[in-house]
């Protein structure tokens, strides 16, 4: 199979319309199977260990039918990265048409985040607001934050540890959703969650797929909200797919990012706030356009072989996937 992998994998290097994550180009690896295609994308330092359940991801988009979807159109927010000019703002929030959740990056400057919300809640003013902090306060700076922000729908990791979480809990009644405390941890299925997280965040590739962030979900009995990874449209699309099959769903998800990009391989587009759940099949005219070039793609290939070797080679045997 890794042959099958390495011979039809394409790298693209799509370049984004603001830097997020100090990125200002996002570089991923496409690949074909019988299902679809699938796509490995961890960020560029990422570990082969850290790596391996964005391929188990990929794989599985690319090799095995998902279970069967229970909606057809996935809700998303609009997700703005820790811009300060309004006018910068409002351009993108545009490329979000019909949708009424505002996810905002803040953590770095409590004042900037506070103009940032301001300058939001008056351009928007009948939106729902949600943060993402990404674990950068200690529990004083979420507490304070937190409890003079006015109304929001919920705070997505304001701490970093969970300790620091269930802490947090004691003193704001704002809901807490964490996203680095399950994806980043060694094993989700170990973290105690209990009086720390209201609501899971799935992330599909850095999860593992759909089979397994079903499992966890199901896990941990919380209510989830599905996002993305900064991916192009293949893996969108899977984050789409797994938002169909989730038995429910009370939340926008964050999978409207590829208004992030200023290039995809593909459109998904977003219709009165909502993404139609579809398979995509990149044209291979686009994605020879958008290529990087062979140096990086035989970087990909010996990542995906280092990778395959770290633990997916072993999690596809253990799943049973007839592969
Ligand atoms: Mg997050």
């Amino acid at each position: 199979m890794l042959d099958s992998i390495l011979g039809s994998l394409r790298v693209v290097a799509l370049a984004t319309r603001t830097d997020f994550r100090s990125i200002t180009s996002r570089e991923v690896a496409l690949f074909e199977g019988p299902v679809g295609w699938g796509e490995f994308s961890p960020f560029l330092e990422y570990s082969y260990s850290e790596s391996v359940p964005w391929l188990t991801s990929a794989i599985e988009a690319a090799f095995v039918p998902a279970p069967p979807a229970l909606r057809s159109d996935i809700a998303v927010n609009a997700t703005l990265p820790a811009l300060d000019n309004p006018a910068e703002i409002q351009a993108l929030l545009e490329t979000y048409p019909g949708c009424s959740v505002i996810k905002v990056k803040v953590g770095n400057d409590p004042g900037k985040d506070r103009e940032r919300l301001r300058i939001i809640r008056e351009l928007r003013p009948d939106a729902k607001i949600r943060i993402d902090v990404n674990g950068l306060w200690n529990v004083d700076q979420a507490t304070s934050f937190l409890n003079s922000v006015g109304d929001i729908e919920y705070a997505e990791q304001p701490c970093a540890t969970v300790e620091e979480l269930r802490e947090l809990k004691k003193r704001t009644q704002i809901k807490i959703v964490g996203d680095e405390v399950i994806r980043k941890a060694k094993d989700p299925f170990a973290v105690d969650l209990s009086d720390a997280v209201d609501i899971v965040m799935l992330k599909v590739a850095p999860l593992g797929g759909i089979t397994r962030s079903l499992e966890i979900a199901k896990h941990h009995k919380l209510p989830v909200v599905v996002s993305s990874a900064l991916e192009s449209a293949v893996g969108i699309s899977y984050g789409l797919k797994l938002a169909s099959t989730l038995p429910s769903l009370d939340f926008a998800c964050g999978l409207g990012t590829g208004s992030l990009l200023a290039v995809d391989v593909d459109q998904l587009p977003i219709k009165d706030g909502m993404i139609e759940v579809t398979d995509v099949r990149p044209d291979i005219s686009v994605l020879n356009k958008l290529a990087a070039s062979n140096e990086r793609l035989n970087w990909w290939k010996n990542r995906i072989r280092m990778t395959w070797s770290a633990g997916a080679e072993s999690y596809i045997y253990e799943r049973g996937w007839n592969v």
